[in-house]
């Protein structure tokens, strides 16, 4: 089923010699052939190890977060590092839906009722959802919550098709006023939720990154879950960021070799039940109210971060045909989309080569 063979593909604009998309590695030597080159690549390791890359993980926001970067000073890296945590536990603490003290659950719990003011860093964000809705004619919709909200992955949970039809007409981000000169919202009806899920992400990796600059940090990496930010490049070389294979436990389905660009992946394996043979998963498509069945994983490459991640929900929702249609009408914007059969989808930009053309002559067999 899976179909890409290994070949090579050009990626215009990241790659640092012209650009590349590698499938996967292919070992063809046998185990016990291939066992001094694991000793030796065992025996480099610690020199690795040793050289100032400096890397930390938490687990905030409910998803790992990884900060990698050069510096030569360990007790300056710690510093650096510790505030990128601290933004996110920050961002965190604001828009966290699960948080009933959040900014955000305030906003859930008031704004149908009467317009409410919030803070411009809140209000900022809302603005670009919104303009992601409008860009995606409603593909992309943080209030997707007003049915989402009845779903609980981790417990098995699904709302029945009458709490969907009942919650449904909620939907739609036309619900949402904001307003610019007293920096409030109002939803424009009751039922009305939101959740910033498919782009707050993002926006914390380019918080992120915007703190390691400030460090003064050259080369590094910020990621959250599927959403990734590349600062410069890993020492002379692009860093190798792999899109997980959507079926196939630890396995990659495609490399990039990408510098000083965002990267995010929406899959429909990162929260999901099964349940009699149908996957019930986080990406819901706001006109039924359920998961959307078309894509297993859609991956964007762009400039920033809260893009990326906002345009990843929004590839996964259209599918591959409408999806890229949508990222071929953007500047600086490429996607790899996996259908639900398997089929992996590229924007122009990461084009596989096309074929040599056959020399002229007699065929042979
Ligand atoms: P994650 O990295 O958590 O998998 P994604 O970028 O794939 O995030 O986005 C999935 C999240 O986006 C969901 O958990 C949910 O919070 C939110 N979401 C789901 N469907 C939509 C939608 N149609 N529009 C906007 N946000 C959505
Ligand atoms: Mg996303």
């Amino acid at each position: 089923m899976w179909s890409l063979l290994p070949w090579l593909a050009r990626h215009r604009k990241y790659s640092y010699d012209g650009g590349i998309l590698i499938t996967p590695p292919i070992f063809p030597m046998p185990i016990p052939l291939l066992m001094p080159v694991v000793v030796l690549l065992m025996l480099f390791l610690p020199v690795a190890a040793t050289a100032d890359w400096y890397k930390q993980e938490q687990a905030i926001m409910g998803t790992r977060i990884v900060v990698e970067f050069w510096d030569e000073d360990k007790v300056h890296a710690e510093q650096c590092a510790e505030q990128v945590f601290n933004e996110m536990r920050r961002i965190d603490a604001l828009m966290s839906p699960y948080k009933p003290n959040s900014e955000l659950s305030r906003i859930n719990q008031q704004a149908a009722g009467q317009a409410i003011q919030i803070s411009e860093e809140l209000f900022n964000l809302l603005e670009k959802a919104l303009q992601m809705s409008q860009l995606s004619n409603g593909a992309f919709d943080i209030t997707f919550s007003s049915v989402g909200h009845l779903y609980n992955y981790r417990e098995g949970i699904k709302p029945s098709e009458a709490d969907i039809q009942q919650s449904l007409a909620a939907i739609n981000f036309r619900h949402v006023l904001l307003n610019k000169t007293n920096r409030s919202v109002h939803f424009a009806r009751s039922g009305v939720r939101i959740d910033l899920g498919g782009i707050a992400k993002g926006y914390a990796v380019d918080n992120g990154i915007a703190i390691l600059a400030k460090c003064g940090i050259k080369g590094g990496l910020v990621s959250a879950g599927g959403d990734s930010r590349i600062l410069g490049d890993r020492g002379n070389r692009p860093w190798m960021m792999g899109v997980r294979h959507p079926r196939k436990k630890d396995a990659v389905a495609v490399t990039l070799p990408l510098s000083n660009t965002a990267i995010s992946t929406s899959g429909d394996y990162e929260r999901f039940f099964i349940e009699d043979g149908k996957r019930y998963h986080h990406i819901i498509s706001p006109s039924t109210g359920k998961s959307v069945s078309t894509t297993w994983s859609a991956t964007v490459i762009g400039p920033d971060a809260t893009t990326t991640d906002a345009l990843s929900t929004t590839l996964f929702v259209l599918g591959p045909e409408k999806g890229l249609q949508l990222v071929e009408s953007l500047e600086g914007i490429d996607a790899v989309i996996i259908d639900a059969q398997g089929q992996m989808h590229y924007s122009s930009g990461l084009m596989p080569p096309t074929p040599e053309p056959a020399p002229a002559g007699p065929e042979i067999r």
